[in-house]
């Protein structure tokens, strides 16, 4: 129940409801859909709302996959 992982859970705002989407990775390199939590909107990724998200989130990807590099 910890509200502090919003500042660095990338997303965007839903267009329909106003309310934050978190995207993951996963669903981004997969070209999925994705759907609001709150109003079942669902949205294509063929649209992103920001470039920024998607470099966030490689940057992101790219960094978990180098300390697990280390790790193991
Ligand atoms: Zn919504």
């Amino acid at each position: 129940m910890s509200e502090n992982q919003k500042n660095d859970t990338p997303g965007f705002t839903c267009p329909n409801c106003k309310s934050f989407i978190p995207l993951d990775i996963e669903t981004l390199l997969m070209d999925g859909d994705i759907t609001c939590p709150k109003c079942r909107t669902t949205f294509k990724l063929d649209n992103p709302p920001s470039r920024d998200i998607l470099e966030k989130l490689k940057s992101v990807d790219k960094a978990l996959k180098k300390n697990k590099g280390k790790i193991q």
